[in-house]
């Protein structure tokens, strides 16, 4: 068991140990992971055993298309989460593609599990992001609880995909925790074409010195050729100014497949160039590629490690007990 191969920009390889989700942002709208998992659902070899039963769905709209949906039921293998002290080579390492760690659904004892094998393997820089930030909020304490402190490794971030404050709300929700590393993903940023951002949160850079963000992502979305969701050119450029304004490194991963069209350098190439992700089809001004400065050992230990759970056996869950909100 390895990671996955990831084609995304800003990380090494992904860890996938969770599975299953349901929409909660306008930046869901187009979940790529529901139809990643819908398929995975349908290989004989990945699904032999029955593990994707019941994560996703098939609706029918009021076109008669028919379309992929989460149900909100999730499946954790923990044989994934434990690989990764196997893994002897330093990476960063974004954790759960396909699912949300902090979704009503994870039980707390896998959260810690999880932030338990995160500090176990130090060598490696974990790259956690939610959308569920009064999750992450309350997790901080049982965290803290557990372990004293959050790992110096675990890179904490929130996807912020609008203007909106219940978008804008997760960077304070992100700034009470003790992460030590905080991030935000500006992807897929959806802009508001009746309020250019720096209207709309014009105190941008102090939000972001406030909560000690070192890095933040930003891209539009990927989406089909039909697709008008569209990261204007103003937004990315005011995220960029604000994000280094506030002292972060900033990370631009893609135009998004409107903006590219606009501009002229859609590509009907496969991947990247498509959704403008290659930074030769970029205004010069937008080319910038960074990581945040990290702390971290980068050596690998051969740790002894009590598992809470059997690597092999997996499991799925639903929310219960508890309630967050999912919307
Ligand atoms: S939180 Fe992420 S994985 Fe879950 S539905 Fe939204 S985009 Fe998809």
């Amino acid at each position: 068991m390895s990671l996955d191969a990831s084609g995304i920009s800003w990380t090494d390889g992904t860890l996938n140990s969770l599975y299953g989700c349901k929409e909660c942002s306008v930046g869901c709208r187009l979940c790529y992971a529901v139809n990643r998992v819908y398929r995975h659902s349908q290989n004989p070899r990945l699904h032999q055993d029955g593990r994707f039963d019941g994560l996703v769905e098939r609706i029918t709209l009021a076109d008669g298309r028919t379309t992929a949906r989460f149900t909100n039921r999730l499946l954790f293998d923990p044989s994934h989460l434990y690989a990764v002290l196997k893994d002897c080579k330093p990476k960063m390492i974004f954790v759960n593609e396909f699912s949300d760690l902090f979704h009503s659904a994870t039980p707390e004892e896998v959260i810690l599990e999880h932030f338990r094998v995160f500090k176990a393997a130090s060598w490696h820089q974990f790259q956690v992001l939610t959308k569920r930030g009064s999750r992450l909020k309350d997790m901080n304490a049982v965290i803290l609880r557990e372990l004293g402190a959050w790992p110096e490794n675990v890179w904490q971030g929130v996807s912020v995909c609008s203007a909106k404050p219940v978008e804008m709300q997760r960077i304070d929700e992100l700034g009470a925790t003790g992460a030590h590393l905080r991030w935000l993903s500006f992807e897929p940023w959806i802009s508001d074409m009746n309020e250019p951002l720096r209207k709309a949160i014009p105190k941008l850079r102090a939000i972001l010195r406030k909560n000690k963000i070192a890095w933040t992502v930003v891209g539009g979305e990927s989406g089909s050729k039909d697709d008008t969701n569209l990261m204007t050119l103003d937004d990315a450029r005011y995220l960029i100014q604000e994000s280094r304004a506030a002292g972060c490194k900033v990370h631009f991963k893609q135009l998004g497949t409107a903006l590219a069209i606009q501009l002229g350098v859609y590509s009907t190439d496969r991947g990247h160039r498509s959704k403008g992700g290659s930074p030769d089809q970029w205004p010069e001004d937008l080319n910038v590629r960074q990581w945040p400065e990290f702390s971290g050992s980068a050596v690998w230990a051969d740790t002894e490690f009590v598992a809470s759970f059997k690597a092999g056996e997996w499991m799925h869950f639903e929310p219960g007990g508890v309630k967050y909100p999912t919307f």
